[in-house]
């Protein structure tokens, strides 16, 4: 199962190349994947377009079936799911375990929610003609994802694409191969049809190419940075791509004075470090009521400095290592790059000297710094928690937008009136009051501003992969 998925085989690569899996935690080689190229993803693209062909005009029942026995086989088969996962990214057991519940969650929710893909009648304004509306899937979809979420970052996409009735050439990250695999083997197992579901792992910048390229493919659903989100845009025109894009963020959390300060300084902890901090809607900057910054600090460094870290196998460990060397060192760069803007590391911050290997970096809470440092301007993608403050809600909601992103911001309040005017005045696609968890299986996630276009999940989720068509009858 280390190699390319494609019409329905497990193949090499064309040019047979293959690459060393690591475990971030240990630094050991765990596998050899295979490598694809541009032309892999051609061959891949023209069986979905084939397959699509047939997919597309089976019902959603039928769609649904399959979509939900691949949900079975993840749940019958967590344990080692988890265990691959947590091979692969480092994260704790507990977290794998629960992602894999919700790509599990998804498959089936996305099952049921294409038999509800409901047209329109629409009333028109002659007797002899009749106006309807009916939704189509588009075609065959690019899946391209991040390794942050091995699991769930993918079902979002393939669970709604697949139920849609598109037929999807998939692309995870390299980092992260092996859950996608066992999603793949899940879907087989299902007995989904053969060139429905494809999958490469391999050079993403051609792979992302071929994709552009192909007129086959319609449209690219993409999970990662802004950087390469702003690449897929320029590369759109060429072949008239859509794209669905979930990009970076950076979320403001504003926390007033009016709240429990200890019982939210003590979430505030498992909060930032959930998943080490990579974690696009992640809570970032951390706005302080001045009332309770003094308080907050020294309780939420406390509670911070107290997080176990460790390989994800370790029993109590709540934070792991950072997915690649190349990740770890970009951290500790921007940690030095703060204490030159006045950051004061109020705890950890430095690698530790346990365990010996693995990309591990103790996690941090810094203060001392402005609106215009590297913390408060750029998405950290890691463990650090920097501390701001603010002076009453409309200093709070002028720095909370004082971003080129929007994906996510959170609001601690026990005041109705604060909660809502803060929530409606914030440029994001997602705002969660008194919650750190502000998504779901059933609703629309998605980006203002360099943060994205277009949703995941939720009923937005499927319409991303289908088509709308007037149907427009005369002469009646
Ligand atoms: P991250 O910083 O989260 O790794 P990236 O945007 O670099 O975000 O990666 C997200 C996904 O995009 C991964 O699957 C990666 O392999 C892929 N990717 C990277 N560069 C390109 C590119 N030029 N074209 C298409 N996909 C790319």
């Amino acid at each position: 199962m280390n190699q390319l998925f494609i019409n329905g085989v497990w193949i090499d690569a064309v040019d047979k190349r293959q690459f060393d899996l690591l475990n971030p935690a240990t630094e050991d080689v765990i596998g050899q994947m295979s490598f694809a190229n541009g032309k892999d993803c051609h061959i891949a693209i023209d069986a979905a377009a084939t397959a699509f062909k047939t997919w597309s005009r089976t019902t959603a029942y039928v769609r649904a079936d399959i979509l939900k026995k691949a949900a079975t086989y993840i749940r019958e088969h967590i344990e080692p799911l988890a265990k691959d996962m947590v091979s692969e990214s480092g994260k704790p057991l507990a977290e794998a375990k629960g992602e894999w519940t919700v790509a599990a969650n998804l498959f089936e929710w996305y099952a049921e929610e294409a038999k509800r893909a409901y047209g329109k009648i629409i009333p028109t304004n002659r007797p002899d003609k009749r106006s309807s509306v009916i939704w189509q899937p588009m075609g065959v979809i690019g899946v391209i994802t991040a390794w942050n979420f091995p699991a769930y970052n993918p079902a979002r996409a393939w669970a709604a694409a697949l139920a849609a009735g598109c037929t999807v050439v998939a692309k995870p990250a390299e980092d992260t191969p092996l859950s996608a695999f066992h999603m793949v083997n899940a879907l087989n197992h299902a007995g989904i049809p053969k060139g429905v579901m494809n999958l490469l792992i391999g050079d993403a910048a051609a792979i992302g190419d071929a994709m552009l390229d192909n007129p086959l493919l319609k449209k690219i659903s993409f999970t990662g940075s802004t950087r390469v989100g702003k690449l897929l845009m320029d590369g759109a025109s060429r072949t008239h791509t859509k794209l669905s894009l979930e990009l970076g963020g950076n979320a403001p959390v504003l926390i007033f004075d009016d709240v429990d300060v200890d019982a939210i300084a003590k979430a505030a902890a498992t909060a930032r470090f959930r998943n080490n901090g990579q974690v696009c809607i992640a809570p970032q900057r951390f706005y302080i009521h001045k009332n309770i910054y003094k308080e907050f600090s020294s309780l939420v460094t406390k509670y911070v400095s107290a997080l176990k870290v460790g390989g994800g196998f370790e029993e109590g460990v709540n934070v792991g290592p950072l997915i690649t060397k190349k990740q770890r060192d970009s951290v500790l760069s921007l940690l030095e790059k703060t204490k030159k803007e006045n950051g004061v590391i109020l705890t950890g911050g430095d690698v530790p000297s346990q365990p010996a290997k693995g990309y591990f970096i103790r996690p941090a809470v810094v203060s001392g710094l402005d609106q215009n440092s590297s913390l408060a301007r750029q998405e950290i993608f890691g463990p650090i928690l920097p501390l701001f403050s603010f002076d009453d809600i409309d200093d709070a909601i002028a720095k909370a937008n004082d971003t080129e992103y929007g994906l996510a911001a959170f609001v601690f309040t026990n005041n109705l009136k604060t909660a809502v005017h803060v929530s409606e005045r914030l440029e994001f696609g997602i705002v969660g009051i008194n919650e750190w968890a502000p998504h779901g299986t059933e609703s629309p996630f998605g980006g203002w501003k360099y943060s994205g276009q277009g949703h995941e999940s939720g009923s937005e989720g499927l319409y991303e992969y289908m088509e709308k068509k007037l149907i427009s009858i005369g002469g009646l």
